[in-house]
């Protein structure tokens, strides 16, 4: 932070200005995509409409029901964390967080606290320059996620769907390493590509399938200790998630300048104010009074099953992305575009290969990356507002990496103009 002026009548500045270091850490919900809820036979529909339809007495939490673990959300957490290097606990178990709340029939939510199923690990975010950081994974854990409270203000009342209630959920927890608002966003973003990747969740925000919220301090430069935190909650996009970053760094850095306190509180994005706004105190991990879930039992994960997980990791997004950058040239910024989504990778690879074969039998250098840097381009902007508009991904298009790669090819030749290939 820049020392700022202050307004006419507040607080004279010090005589040394401060400058402040923002730390910030993320926690990660994300919904997993699995057929069934976490403990019950129940279907897992995110794109279910009907309220109320995908219930039965376990997920409803009526008394004298017992949950069953279901095995494949079990298998996502630890593909999640392995992929971020995590140490996979041998032994875990299930713990009860005790709360209140009407759309939690059971009283309580099953989640595990003592014994985390991943621990530790890391995730390599790199910004625009081009420079890479490590930010430390505290842990990876499996939860429930609850049902939905819509409150309707017109007729000032509150429905309940209960669909949600019971979808297996997957916290991640970053230690504080992230040091600035688009950093942060870079991680999530990343965080986004790898659960898809791994096919943990959709992680698709706008539908509630994955949920940030970060945690902001700041202190004085060089300082090492952490400073009074301020979770932030409910952001539902990326952008909005820098920005409120951003708010909160400002704001907090302000009212040390003058030399006031931080409320350890949790506080919401306003996104029409452009400003974070109080929601509540916040309680602590004590008020939940955890305990070891009486009616599962514990969990031994094998090490046979973690060797056949790990060995069924695809290639993750910044490997991938390492890889087109070296293997067909094309810039940072596109290859990031492609990678984001796997289908278009993939699409790009199977129409970089025919490019590269045309190459060589017309007498071409195969490793010449203009063709693929046409065809990069052309995926990641016409194709891509194409396929946005129709709602569809690339591989429910009639575009096939064949016909796409020859029209590349047409175009290199200078057979066709660009114009011609807009059109086609
Ligand atoms: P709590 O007990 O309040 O939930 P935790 O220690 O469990 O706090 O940390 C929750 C999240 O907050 C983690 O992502 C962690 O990295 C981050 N965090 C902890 N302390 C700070 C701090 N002083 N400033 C910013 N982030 C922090
Ligand atoms: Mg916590």
């Amino acid at each position: 932070m820049s020392p700022r002026s202050h307004p006419e009548g507040s607080t004279p500045a010090p005589a040394i200005a401060m400058t402040y270091e923002p730390v910030i850490g993320l926690e990660i919900h994300a919904e997993l995509k699995t057929r069934t809820k976490m403990f019950c036979g129940s279907l897992n529909d995110p794109n279910e409409t009907r309220p109320n339809v995908n219930v039965c007495p376990v997920c409803m939490g009526h008394p004298g029901t017992l949950p069953v673990i279901n095995r494949s959300a079990v298998e996502k957490v630890i593909r999640v964390g392995l992929s971020l290097s995590g140490a996979i606990a041998p032994h875990t178990h299930f713990e009860r967080k005790n709360y209140f709340y009407p759309d939690l029939p059971k009283g309580y939510q099953i989640s595990q606290y003592a014994r985390p199923l991943s621990s530790g690990g890391w995730l390599e975010v790199t910004n625009a320059a081009g420079e890479t950081t490590r930010i430390r994974i505290r842990r990876v854990h499996l939860e429930e996620d609850t049902g939905r409270s819509i409150h309707d203000p017109k007729t000032k009342t509150t429905l309940l769907d209960f669909n949600r209630a019971g979808i297996p959920l997957m916290e991640l927890v970053t230690e504080p390493d992230l040091t600035d608002a688009g950093e942060a966003r870079l991680a999530a973003e990343e965080l986004q590509r790898i659960f898809q990747y791994v096919g943990a969740s959709d992680a698709n925000m706008e539908k509630g399938e994955m949920r940030i919220e970060a945690n902001v301090s700041v202190r004085p430069a060089g300082s090492a200790d952490l400073g009074t935190k301020v979770e932030l909650k409910n952001i539902n996009s990326f952008r909005f998630v820098e920005d409120a970053i951003r708010f909160e760094i400002e704001r907090q850095s302000g009212l040390l300048e003058r030399g006031e306190k931080i409320a350890q509180e949790t506080r919401g994005w306003d996104a029409q104010k452009g400003a974070t706004v109080p929601q509540r105190l916040k309680e602590e991990s004590h008020d939940y009074r955890y305990f070891p879930e009486p009616d599962l039992p514990p969990l031994r994960v094998e090490a046979a099953l973690i060797d056949e997980l790990r060995a069924s990791l695809p290639e993750l997004p910044a490997a991938k992305l390492k890889r087109f950058r070296g293997e067909y040239g094309i810039d940072a910024k596109l290859a990031l575009m492609l990678v984001r989504d796997r289908r278009l990778a993939a699409f790009f690879e199977a129409a970089a290969s025919e490019l590269q074969r045309w190459l060589k039998d017309t007498g071409g250098d195969a490793r010449d990356p203009k063709p693929l840097q046409l065809a990069a381009n052309y995926l990641t902007t016409d194709i891509a507002n194409l396929l946005a508009k129709a709602g569809v991904p690339i591989t429910e298009s009639r575009l096939t990496p064949e016909n796409f790669a020859e029209l590349i090819t047409y175009l290199s030749e200078g057979k066709i103009s660009s114009r011609a290939a807009k059109e086609v």
